[in-house]
């Protein structure tokens, strides 16, 4: 198989961009979209998947590159998985996650005041490769892990300051960068295609 050796990372999202960047090897050569001045696609889908997929096509025909897109979000049980593919679109002013947190404690609250036994929640990362030839290809992986009653931590982005994963007791924004992406949705989906890169 011909490894890929220059790609194109399809968010706008910069927490993601570091994060995708992190997991990729060093030599392979990687371009934001940022330096296109591309404005990302309509997320028409219905779910990670297709939303993924949009994305990764999208930005790979409007390069010519190989692009390696990810959807994901929070779905969280008590919300019958909301935010799930809503989850960027909960920060209505794009990347104000106070708000967007702010709107998960209400919810939450609002069905049960006393919910901290029932918080399992779950992260879930889709991530697409689209080559310019057409062909393509995509991996899904999830996290497990609670609501955190409280926001903790400055690490990372989004919703980490609120998700504690199963097996530790810190939220991901408590974490060192090092630990959450060595163990995160992203980390696990990327093992499904690291074929493509090692
Ligand atoms: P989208 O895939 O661009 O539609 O956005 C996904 C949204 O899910 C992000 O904006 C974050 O709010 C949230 N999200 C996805 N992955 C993570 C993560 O690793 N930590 C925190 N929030 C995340």
């Amino acid at each position: 198989m011909k490894k890929i050796k220059e790609i194109v990372i399809g968010t706008n999202n910069y927490g993601k961009y570091r994060e995708i960047c992190g997991l990729l090897p060093k030599k392979i050569k990687k371009f934001s979209i940022k330096k296109f001045k591309i404005l990302g696609p309509k997320e028409t889908g219905g779910s990670f998947e297709e939303n993924s997929m949009i994305k990764a096509s999208y930005f790979s025909k409007k390069t010519n590159l190989v692009c390696l897109a990810d959807d994901s979000g929070l779905e969280i049980d008590l919300l019958n998985g909301a935010p799930g593919i809503y989850s960027a679109r909960w920060a209505s002013n794009k990347g104000n996650f106070d708000e967007a947190i702010e709107k998960v404690f209400k919810k939450m609250n609002k069905i049960k005041k006393d919910w901290k036994n029932e918080s399992t929640a779950r992260f879930i990362c889709c991530l697409s490769i689209y080559w310019p030839n057409g062909k393509s290809y995509f991996s899904k992986a999830i996290v497990k892990g609670k609501i955190s009653t409280q926001k903790k931590g400055n690490n990372g982005f989004g919703y980490d300051p609120i998700f504690i994963p199963c097996g530790y007791k810190k939220t991901f924004g408590e974490m060192k960068p090092k630990l959450k992406m060595s163990i995160d949705h992203r980390y696990k989906a990327f093992l499904k295609i690291k074929k493509f890169f090692i």
